[in-house]
């Protein structure tokens, strides 16, 4: 296809990757943001051999590995020493694992990768209408920008604009939220694990590695506790104490890991939704990352979609015919992918957050060994990298990524990349 005016509304990771690969495609792209300084918020996440394989396909794996932190296990218990999950990558292929980053780093990575932000980006100016058949598009302020012929909105799990495109077959939001932030890891023993800890569903607290970021090497841990979003205020109101107590109770473990929070503020507060679109895509626009599929973070899988959905689009840009040729392709390739993960996460998420005690009970005694029954183990971990595909389908990861995995680190095309602190 000729390149293409495109306009990219947010510059978060589905955004970020979208701009770094049409943008070497040779499309004009130009990204709307809200925020005025755009830089990562929240704490960190974990990559999984998908979206690892699209960030080694952008040259970019060098980077991310050697800033985040190697995954090897994934690992939940009760208070009292109860195993709930236990899966290792090494179940599947023993050169596979994930990556546990901080946000921070994937956004500068994608940042200094991205070779057009420096006239492309265009800061502070939130999107509130999209014109679809025409391409333009109108901000908070009342000014029309356009046209284009190609909006891609990626304004993520919250996304105004995704009902301007289609209704919503499913958009709702969880009752269950995090807390969430970095720690510094110090001396914590599980360097390559993320660590669980449940009380029931109604309890939930996590520490993942993600490593260190541009600018600061400090090895950190993403802390999250599992809240219901109506209790976040008097979570605040009931102040540090009691809450610090109860976490020392619970994972006496980590206490020194949690002697690193010391105020309500540095914890941010993050709230899911399901989204199930009907269409991703209508005249010249089309959903990319949170905006098209929300869902709960519990199969840690949204990052990895947002960056395969970028590469998906590009390739269907790239291979020609009409855009809603294009269009439709990329759709058909993405949701035949992410249709059982939004299934698994509306079914696994009132598992480990809900008030639903006896569905927790049946979780303690049957998820351990359902995962090592014969055939059980295999699907379960199908589902973890990311490389599910329908009911019983793998999508193939190939093996010079696997390889480079493998090998840990290597430096095709963004050898030599220089990362810098984000700045507007
Ligand atoms: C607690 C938690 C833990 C998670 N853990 C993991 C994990 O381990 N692994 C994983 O893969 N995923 C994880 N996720 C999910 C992951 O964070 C999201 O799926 C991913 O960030 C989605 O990227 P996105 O670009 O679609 O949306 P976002 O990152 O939300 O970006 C949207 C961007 O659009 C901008 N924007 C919004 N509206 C407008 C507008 N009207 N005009 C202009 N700009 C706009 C926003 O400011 C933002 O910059 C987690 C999520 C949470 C909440």
């Amino acid at each position: 296809m000729n390149p293409l005016r495109i306009a990219i509304v947010g510059y978060g990771s589905a955004g970020q990757a979208a701009a770094v690969q049409l943008g070497e495609d040779g499309h004009a792209v130009t990204v709307f943001e809200r925020v005025p300084r755009p830089g990562p918020v929240g704490a960190g996440f974990l990559l999984q051999p998908s979206g690892l394989q699209v960030l080694w396909k952008m040259g970019l794996l060098e980077p991310v590995l050697r800033h985040g932190a190697r995954v090897e296990r994934l690992f939940g218990d009760t208070p009292c020493g109860r195993a709930v999950m236990d899966m290792r990558y090494a179940g599947l292929d023993r050169r596979l694992y994930g990556v546990g980053l901080q946000r921070g780093a994937l956004f500068s990575i994608l940042d200094a990768a991205w070779r057009g932000r420096g006239h492309g980006l265009r800061a502070g100016c939130e999107i509130v209408e999209v014109d679809h058949a025409h391409g333009l598009l109108r901000d908070a302020e009342g000014e029309t920008h356009g046209p284009f012929d190609l909006v891609v909105v990626a304004d993520g799990a919250a996304s105004r604009l995704r009902a301007q495109v289609a209704p919503p077959r499913v958009d709702a939001p969880y009752p269950w939220g995090a807390l969430w932030c970095l720690l510094p890891a110090g001396d914590w023993a599980f360097a390559h694990e993320l660590r669980q800890r449940y009380v029931a569903a109604r309890r939930m607290v996590g520490l993942l590695p993600v490593g260190g970021c541009p600018g600061d090497p400090t090895p950190r841990l993403s802390f999250f506790w599992s809240l219901r979003t109506d209790a976040f205020e008097d979570w605040e109101v009931q102040g540090l104490a009691p809450w610090r107590e109860e976490l020392d109770r619970l994972w006496p473990e980590a206490a020194a890991v949690f002697a690193g929070i010391t105020a309500a503020p540095q914890l941010a507060r993050a709230r899911y939704r399901d989204t199930i679109m009907r269409r991703w895509h209508c005249g010249r626009t089309v959903l990319v990352g949170d905006a098209a599929h929300a869902m709960s973070p519990q199969l840690g899988q949204g990052v990895n979609m947002a960056l395969m959905d970028a590469q998906a689009l590009a390739r269907a840009l790239r291979e020609g015919g009409t855009l809603e040729a294009a269009l439709q392709a990329y759709q058909r390739e993405r949701r035949a992918h992410v249709w059982i993960y939004q299934l698994w996460s509306r079914w696994l998420t009132p598992l480990f957050q809900s008030d639903r005690d006896a569905v927790a009970r049946l979780r303690d005694a049957g998820m351990l060994p359902l995962g090592r029954m014969p055939g059980g183990r295999g699907q379960m971990l199908r589902v973890l990298p990311g490389t599910r595909r329908g009911l019983f389908g793998t999508l193939a990861l190939e093996p010079a990524f696997v390889e480079a995995l493998a090998r840990g680190a290597e430096l095709p095309a963004g050898a030599g990349l220089q990362l810098q602190q984000a700045s507007p």
